[in-house]
This record gives C-alpha cells, sequence and structure tokens, in this order.
C-alpha cells in the first residue's frame, strides 16, 4: 500500500475488502459488516474511528480459524492459519487479563474498539502492533505439546504487542530517533505482565539476563538511545528495546510504584492520539510527580553506556564501620560519562541485614557504613536496580554465603557467576551442586547448571547427572542437558545423553540430548542423529533439534540428508536448521555455497534470512555476488537490507581479523558471529542471536520479535 512512511501523521481508516467467501479478514477498528458480494465472494468493512499512524494500518485475509472473547464488553480475537485454531487458547488465553492488568496499572484504559491478534505464516518479524489488530507471527502458536515446556509460554510477545496499542499506538513517537518511546516502554510492559503474572524471581531473572545481554552487545555502548545518526532502520537496536525498558525499570524505581504511574497516566492523557518526542515525557513526569528529571534523562537517554563498577570494603573494629570503596571503571568518551546514581547497599551481620542508600557520582568514592561486626555479606546494589556491571572484590566465603543467603535472584546469580570462575575448586562445585537442587528459583538453579557445565569437571558432571533424576522443569530440565555437553569423552554421559534423547518426558530435554550429542561427537552420534531426522515429534521439533546437531556435529557425511532437509517442499523449520548445518560442512565445495545462495531469492521470509545468516557464517566469499544481488532486489523488507550487508562485511573481513570459527568446534561457528565486524554490526548482532535462539527453540522463542527490528515498530 502506497503510503507516508513516517510517524507523524494521523488518520482514521475505513477498509472495504471483497474476498472468497471462506475467507476470514482482520483490519483496524471495529467490524461494521460483512455482506454477500455474490460469486462466491463476500465484503468486509471495517472501520477505525481512533486516528493513529500510517504504519499501523493492517489488512489481513484468509483462511483462519477464530476464538473469540471479550474484555469489558469489547471484543478479543485470535486468528490462526486454518487447522490450527485449537493453539490459540493454550498461547493466547491470558490476553484479556493482560489488557485488564494493564489499563488498571496504567490507570487509562485499553483505548481501541476490539483487540485481534492474527498469526500468520511467513511472517517478516515476530509481531506488528497495528492499532487494534496486532500481526504475529505463526511460530508463537506452539504446539499444545511443546507449549506445557516454555515457563512464560508466549507472554512476553503478547504482552510486547499489546503494550504498543497504548505506548506506540496510542500515543506515538514523533520520529523514529525517539522510538524507544514506543519500544522500551512495550519492552517495561512485558515486565509489568511478568512480574504479576509469574512473580517477581521471574521479572527479576529476565531483568538480570537482559543486563548481561545489553553488556555482551558491545556496539550498544556508545549509542545514546535517543539519536538521530542513524539509518536503515539501525535505530531499532537494542536500546530501544532492552535498555530502555531497563531504563522505564529505573525510573519507577527511583520515583516510587505510585508516582511513576502517575506520570504514566498524566503523560497518555495529556498526549492522547498525538505524536511526541522524549521532552514530552520529561515534562509529564515532572509534572506528575514534582521531581526534576533532567539529570537522569540526561544520563540514560541522551547520554550512552551505563556505570562499570569496581567495588571493595574493609571493615574497621574498632568504629565499627565498613568502609565500601566504589569506584566508576567505564571510559569517560563520547556520550559516557560519569554516572550519577542511587544505590541501595545491604550489609548483614550475625544480628541480620540492615540497608543504607548512598549515590554514587564520582570516579572514586569511599563511602562509611556503619555494622556492629564483621559483615557476613555486603550486596552493592541489592537486588539488581541499576543497569551497571560490577566487579565485587569478595573472598570465597563471602560469595558462598550470598550464594545461600542473599534475598534476591539477582544477587544469588551474581554469585553463581563469580563462584564459576574459581576452577578446581570443590568447595565451589559442591556448593554449585547445592545450588542447582534447592535454590527456589529456576533461574539460579539453571544458571548453576550452566555454571557447572563449564567448570567441567568429573565432580560437577556428577552432579549434573544425578540432578536428571530429581525431574525439575523441562526449562531447568534442558539446561541441565545441555551442560552435559561440555564433557567430552565421559561414557556415562555419552550413555545418559542416548538415553534422555531417545525417551524423556520432556521435549526440550530430548533436543538439547541431541544437541549435546553433536557436540561431544561421539563414533554413534550420525548414526543416532540420522534416526532422529528420521523420527516424527510433535511439529518435528525433534527432528529439527537433530539437524542442528548435524552441524555441531560437523561430520561431512550428513550433506545428502541436510541437502534433502534444505528443500523447498520441507517444513520451513527443518529447512532453517538443515541450511544453517549445511553451511558449516565441507566449506571448501563451493556447490553447497551455491545450493544454499539459491535459497536467498524464495518467497519465505524464514527461508531466506537462514541463508543470508548462513552464508556470512560459511566465509566462503564466492557467496558475495548472491548477497549483493539480493541487496538490489526491490523485495526487501527494510530490515533486511542492514542484514545482508553486516553478512557481506563477514565475508570480505573476518571478525576481529581472527579465522572464522575453530576447525575442531562445531560451537565455535555458531559464537563467532556475535563478534562479527561490520557497520551494521547493531542488527546483525541481534539478528544473529535471534537467528541462534530461534533454532535452539529456546524459551526465548517469545521474544524475538525485540530482536526483529522495524517491520514490529
Ligand atoms: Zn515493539
Amino acid at each position: 500500500m502506497p503510503t507516508y512512511d513516517y510517524p507523524n501523521d494521523r488518520l482514521t481508516t475505513e477498509t472495504i475488502l471483497t474476498v472468497p467467501a471462506s475467507w476470514v479478514t482482520v483490519s483496524n477498528g471495529k467490524l461494521i459488516s460483512i455482506s454477500d458480494a455474490g460469486k462466491g465472494l463476500k465484503t468486509w468493512y471495517w472501520k477505525e474511528s481512533v486516528p493513529s499512524s500510517t504504519y499501523l494500518i493492517t489488512v489481513v485475509a484468509g483462511e483462519f480459524d477464530e476464538v473469540k472473547e471479550s474484555w469489558r464488553g469489547i471484543p478479543v480475537t485470535y486468528y490462526a492459519p486454518k487447522g490450527r485454531g485449537d493453539r490459540l487458547p493454550m498461547n493466547y488465553g491470558r490476553t484479556p487479563a493482560m489488557i485488564e492488568l494493564f489499563s488498571k496499572k496504567i490507570g487509562v484504559d485499553y483505548p481501541w474498539e476490539k483487540y485481534a491478534q492474527v498469526m500468520v505464516d511467513d511472517f517478516v518479524a515476530g509481531g506488528m502492533e497495528n492499532s487494534s489488530a496486532t500481526t504475529n507471527t505463526s511460530a508463537s502458536l506452539v504446539h499444545p505439546k511443546l507449549a506445557p515446556e516454555y515457563f512464560t509460554g508466549e507472554d512476553d510477545l503478547i504482552s510486547h504487542e499489546l503494550g504498543h496499542q497504548w505506548f506506540g499506538d496510542l500515543v506515538t513517537c514523533k520520529d523514529w530517533g525517539d522510538v524507544w518511546l514506543n519500544e522500551g516502554f512495550a519492552t517495561f510492559m512485558e515486565a509489568v505482565w511478568t512480574e504479576a503474572h509469574f512473580g517477581k524471581d521471574q521479572a527479576d531473572y529476565e531483568r538480570w539476563n537482559n543486563t548481561r545481554e545489553w553488556f555482551g552487545s558491545s556496539n550498544l555502548w556508545n549509542k545514546p538511545i535517543v539519536r538521530h545518526d542513524f539509518d536503515d532502520s539501525s535505530e531499532f537496536d537494542g536500546n530501544a528495546y532492552g535498555k530502555s525498558g531497563w531504563v522505564l525499570y529505573m525510573l519507577r524505581h527511583q520515583l516510587g510504584e505510585d508516582a511513576f504511574y502517575r506520570a504514566l497516566k498524566h503523560y497518555l492523557e495529556a498526549n492522547r492520539g498525538k505524536n511526541v518526542v522524549t521532552a514530552d515525557f520529561a515534562k509529564v513526569v515532572e509534572d506528575a510527580t514534582h521531581t526534576n528529571v533532567d539529570q537522569f534523562f540526561s544520563q540514560w537517554l541522551y547520554g550512552a553506556g551505563a556505570p562499570k563498577f569496581d567495588l571493595s570494603y574493609s571493615y574497621d573494629a574498632e568504629k565499627h564501620q565498613v568502609a565500601l570503596t566504589v569506584k566508576q571503571t567505564q571510559t569517560v568518551e563520547g556520550r559516557v560519562g560519569l554516572f550519577r546514581v542511587p544505590v541501595e547497599v545491604e550489609i548483614t551481620t550475625g544480628s541480620g541485614p540492615k540497608l543504607y542508600n548512598i549515590t554514587v557520582a564520582k570516579e572514586k568514592q569511599t563511602f562509611p557504613l556503619p555494622a556492629d561486626s564483621a559483615p557476613l555479606m555486603v550486596l552493592f546494589d541489592k537486588g539488581g536496580q541499576v543497569l551497571k556491571s560490577a566487579e565485587f572484590h569478595k573472598e570465597k566465603k563471602e560469595w558462598l554465603y550470598q550464594l545461600k543467603n542473599a534475598a534476591d535472584l539477582g544477587d544469588r546469580a551474581d554469585a553463581v557467576v563469580a563462584l564459576g570462575k574459581m576452577k578446581g575448586d570443590e568447595e565451589v562445585v559442591g556448593a554449585l551442586g547445592d545450588t542447582l537442587r534447592n535454590d527456589k528459583a529456576w533461574g539460579v538453579r539453571a544458571t548453576a547448571a550452566d555454571t557447572l557445565g563449564h567448570l567441567g569437571s568429573p565432580s560437577a558432571s556428577k552432579l549434573l547427572l544425578s540432578a536428571l533424576g530429581s525431574n525439575d522443569k523441562p526449562w531447568v530440565r534442558s539446561r541441565v542437558v545441555s551442560a552435559l555437553g561440555n564433557f567430552k569423552d565421559d561414557a556415562a554421559i555419552v550413555a545418559k545423553l542416548n538415553a534422555v534423547a531417545k525417551q524423556d518426558e520432556s521435549y526440550r530435554a530430548r533436543a538439547e540430548a541431541l544437541q549435546a550429542l553433536g557436540h561431544v561427537k561421539t563414533p554413534t552420534a550420525l548414526a543416532t542423529l540420522d534416526a532422529a531426522v528420521a523420527a516424527d515429534s510433535p511439529d518435528g521439533f525433534l527432528r529439527n533439534a537433530a539437524l542442528r546437531a548435524l552441524g555441531s556435529l560437523g561430520d561431512d557425511k550428513a550433506v545428502p540428508l541436510l541437502l534433502q532437509w534444505s528443500a523447498a517442499g520441507k517444513p520451513i523449520d527443518s529447512r532453517r536448521a538443515a541450511i544453517n548445518s549445511l553451511a558449516r560442512l565441507q566449506k571448501d565445495d563451493q556447490d553447497i555455497t551455491k545450493q544454499i545462495a539459491a535459497y536467498l531469492t524464495e518467497p519465505h521470509f524464514p527461508v531466506r534470512m537462514a541463508a543470508i545468516y548462513a552464508l556470512g557464517g560459511r566465509g566462503d566469499a564466492t557467496a558475495i555476488p548472491a548477497l549483493e544481488a539480493l541487496l538490489k532486489s526491490d523485495d526487501l523488507s527494510i530490515e533486511m537490507t542492514p542484514m545482508i550487508k553486516g553478512q557481506i562485511a563477514r565475508l570480505k573481513k573476518p571478525a576481529d581479523g581472527k579465522p572464522r570459527g575453530n576447525p575442531g568446534s562445531g560451537d565455535a561457528d555458531e559464537e563467532s558471529g556475535e563478534n562479527a565486524g561490520s557497520e551494521n554490526v547493531t542488527t546483525e548482532q541481534r539478528l544473529e542471536k535471534l537467528e541462534r535462539l530461534l533454532q535452539e527453540m529456546s524459551e526465548r522463542l517469545k521474544s524475538m520479535e525485540k530482536r526483529l527490528p522495524p517491520p514490529k515498530q
């Protein structure tokens, strides 16, 4: 549809669609009528009376199954491609509860005349928040046998798009440089739902992960959230999503829950139906809370980076005082400055915990804090309320105490990571094993499993093996199995992995076992994976895992099978897995490169995307002309251009001058993409991460929208 391609114009719409009588249509606004148009056709008439921006106009038409619910009399509908309607209630049934929660929290009722969610095949992104009529990928229709294996289901995607109905659709950024006003808020609303529905531990765990992910994306570091020096939609980056969500979390923490939501309500009421810039938001926060947020906005939104702390303390027994020394170690340059942040410090002694509020503002400061005896535990930024990294110099016994006793998930997870650096220490391994069995938060248990895997000692492998006997939930069990993939040449582990791959109550655990067998490269792995490709499972879940594992295994004998499963006619997810693995085999065979390049022009977006990344990772420069030709084609979605450029750059110049991948390890190939050098590395990194996450069918599948920039906006 030819349209004005900028967010700062708003309009009402009428959409009149004449389609085959068996079809369903979905568009913005209220369904006014469906009338017979003769010759086996029907005409659908949709009318949207609330103005919204042109990029939020949508039309979907085809054969769909529909589920109808309602929220306070407003229609709430879900659509699946015909035949998959049974998947709607399980994956989407929490939508009315989300609408209720958001309406109450924000203090502004859901603003549109209906809420439809249409799931379509071959969608160019995870989701797109068209006003009153979200479009999502059909990958969010998880098979009923698999859906219970994901702790938060598809709720991140669903709550994100729903959050946009207020933030993005009702109130819209005036230009893309302020896109955080859309994406940061939608990302924040995911956490609001998570906290309310899945609890504080889950919200804490996701925030803890987001921090690590953001700090791991070094290309985001020197870019402010609000900026105008972008092209190719690169402004839809991990700052607009993850970091902005974090900034809103910090703002809420600093203002307090009541004041924060008072500000959001005022923001929506004052700007309802308007386009806004960041200054508009600052103004409403000040009006509603009488708090000057200039400095907060200046460092977090107009400035770049985040504080990196080096921390240590000493205890003075005579003064009964802890001297906490805080250094900010980030390099002050460009838009990155010193940060001024309020921080909560908890000091625990034999008589219990005490909380102190300090404000860190200088490069180096020492804070004297009372303590009646030598501390058992000192927590800087208790619970992780600030986006930061911290190197806290503590002794082993302090970390062990923190691992067991810290009240908040983030502090215990930090202890897991710190202890994981102490190789060859049996006391540490034992403590992590205890955490794996007993921590009340699954995220900490799973992190302990990862860490034991990385420690790699015989005692660690025993603890992981015995944890498999405990029947923990699939989201932990799969991580334990995955951790076992770190141990090579261990007969007990290989036997266990084979057993889990063949038979386990968790499909995710079975998939991870197949993957792990590829990693450990046993002599029988090829036969096992071949058999798994031949067998059936819900949505081919295990087949796809086996196809991916063949890439890790690195045995060129798998090439014919991968060629077969990458070909047109096979299920899309299997093709993606096969294409990715194919690219990792027989790297000197240019015919394989040619075959993968042939998939670049496929109509299926996910296949194209798989081919683009597979070629980048393969490292065969003969693919460059095919990628360059693709760049010139006129049917690319806007986010594909930077993706393709990134892969061309990868092929022209391997990451960091290092050879691509490590011939000895299949894993290295997957990881090396993370650091691929390119001018569009931001988008590229996120998309590669997306690709890998998708392929692993990890629980983070649901958040892929966040990683796929503009179509979703
Ligand atoms: Zn979004």
